[in-house]
């Protein structure tokens, strides 16, 4: 069996990566989500240990100092951090795993894990990444504004990764995120490692058209 694959998927908030990343989970087998530590409040509805680990600064900085992070950054005031070993292992069990962290923590990823795939989505306009923020209601006047203005110098990085997928119409978007994962599943490295029984690729050794 071979490892599975790293895909970071950054996007400024509000572009639609958590109902992306939640449908690739849901339609796909063997891709995991890589559950994240923050010290964010929990939104109405979001469940520890299923959206995020809901830690307080003081464990936060304690995993910080333990060195458990694969990367961590503090983005919109708030601190996130991706365990590592939780992602090692499920790699090393073959599993893809999915990472939906911000440009600075990609960065770190990619600077320790360069086979990594990286992917960034972008709205289609500026109006509709206000409209979706503020429809989805899960911010104030005043955070929405700082996740805005984060939103401008965040979708600069975008040169600065591999895939880009514009998020209009969402199964569109969604068909090219699950395009770019089985382009990844169909490299000849992880065909020839899980798929291919070489024994039946051998010709018969009395096959008519060998002799
Ligand atoms: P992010 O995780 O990038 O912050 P979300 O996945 O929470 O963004 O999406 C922000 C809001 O936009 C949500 O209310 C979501 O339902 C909505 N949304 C996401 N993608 C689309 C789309 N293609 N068309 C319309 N609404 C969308
Ligand atoms: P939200 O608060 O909307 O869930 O996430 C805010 C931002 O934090 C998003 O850009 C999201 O990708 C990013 N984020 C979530 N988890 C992590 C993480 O573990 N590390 C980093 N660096 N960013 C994260």
């Amino acid at each position: 069996m071979d490892r599975g694959d790293l895909f970071v998927i950054s996007a400024p908030s509000g572009a639609g990566k958590s109902t992306l990343c939640s449908m690739l989970v849901k339609e796909l087998d063997n891709i995991a989500f890589s559950i994240s530590h923050t010290t964010r409040s929990p939104r109405p509805g979001e469940i520890n240990g299923k959206d995020y680990y809901f830690v307080s600064e003081q464990e936060f900085e304690q995993l910080v100092a333990e060195d458990a992070f694969l990367e961590w950054a503090r983005v919109h005031g708030n601190f996130y951090g991706t365990h590592r070993a939780h992602v090692m292992e499920k790699l090393s069990q073959g599993t893809d795993v999915i990472l939906d962290i911000d440009v600075q923590g990609a960065k770190q990823v990619k600077k320790r894990l360069p086979g990594a795939v990286t992917i960034f989505i972008l709205p289609p306009s500026w109006q509709v990444l206000e409209e979706r923020l503020t429809k989805r209601g899960s911010e104030d006047r005043e955070k929405i504004k700082l996740r805005l203005q984060n939103a401008m110098k965040e979708m600069e990085e975008v040169t600065n990764y591999q895939y880009t997928v514009v998020n209009d119409v969402l199964e569109v978007a969604f068909g090219q995120l699950k395009a770019i994962v089985l382009a990844q599943r169909s490299k000849t490295r992880r065909v020839l490692a899980s798929n291919v029984d070489i024994d039946a690729l051998r010709p018969n050794p009395d096959s008519w058209f060998l002799v």
